[in-house]
């Protein structure tokens, strides 16, 4: 890792795609040392390089957040951490609490929970030593209200956003800022077919009709505002839906 220590650094985990990928190229402009994680390595590298073509600095480190020994081995080798991003996570199955695959539950709870919590625990004493840390914790609007078939992603996410919350609680004091961004209907390319096991058809099905659901940059750009904003404001929680959604259930599409 070539992390100057007198560069701010942002460590962002899930950012072989989507959101993550978006907020690392945000976070770079926006003048931090990237690091960029997920367990993908050759898409982490393709984008470092990237970013480092483009004269930003940027690393990457294969990770899977839910293997804390991994976990702990990546914090003792970063040089320093400023923002922490909890990206990495996603939904798997939208199948009735009836029928639904108990094995889609454990590993949404294991990646969004506690691959946040892994995370979290591992790089805190960097983030506090810093003198001005900031947690980003990716909820989502399924972790503020349900819907049918959301059950088990909804549960998950309702997990990291109590995570979230009682951190900030327990952090009163320290210099260290917790926010959580819970965005609505985003359209990334993997995260409805990462949900439909592959299936495009049903991963289309999502977003029909709705003509500007949320982008990965959208939903970037409020992240990068939120740790962007000067140490002692503090975004608790920031909602961001496309205009085309007022609800989890309530969405307009132009069929
Ligand atoms: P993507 O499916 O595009 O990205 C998910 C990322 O998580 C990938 O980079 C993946 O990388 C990484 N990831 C998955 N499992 C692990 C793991 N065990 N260890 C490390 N990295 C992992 O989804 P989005 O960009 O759309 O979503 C990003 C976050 O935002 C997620 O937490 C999601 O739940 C949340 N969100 C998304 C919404 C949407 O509508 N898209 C709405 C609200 C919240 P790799 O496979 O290489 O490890």
């Amino acid at each position: 890792m070539t992390a100057a220590a007198t560069r701010r650094t942002a460590v962002v985990t899930g950012a072989s795609s989507g959101i993550g990928a978006a907020t690392a190229r945000k976070l770079a402009e926006a003048d931090y040392h990237v690091v960029l994680t997920a367990r993908r390595k050759d898409r982490i590298e393709t984008l470092a390089a990237e970013l480092a073509e483009a004269g930003r600095s940027a690393a990457a480190y294969a990770l899977d957040v839910t293997d804390r020994t991994a976990v702990d081995a990546f914090a003792a080798a970063l040089d320093r951490v400023d923002v922490l991003v909890n990206n990495a996570g996603g939904a798997l199955g939208a199948d009735p609490v009836a029928t639904g695959d108990p094995e889609d539950w454990r590993r949404m709870y294991e990646v969004n929970v506690l691959g946040t919590l892994h995370m979290t625990q591992a790089l805190l004493p960097a983030l506090t030593d810093s003198g001005d840390g900031t947690v980003v914790v990716l909820s989502s609007t399924a972790g503020h209200a349900t819907y049918e078939g959301g059950a088990g992603y909804v549960a998950a996410k309702n997990g990291a956003r109590v995570l979230a919350e009682t951190l900030r609680l327990e952090l009163v004091g320290q210099p260290v800022r917790v926010i959580e961004i819970a965005p609505g209907m985003v359209k990334t390319e993997e995260f409805a077919t990462t949900r439909f096991g592959g299936d495009e058809a049903k991963a289309a099905k999502v977003y029909e009709g709705v003509a500007e659901p949320l982008t990965a940059d959208d939903v970037a750009d409020t992240i990068a505002w939120t740790v962007t904003r000067p140490s002692h404001v503090n975004v608790d929680l920031l909602v961001v839906r496309p205009r085309a959604q007022a609800s989890n259930t309530k969405v307009h599409r132009e069929l």
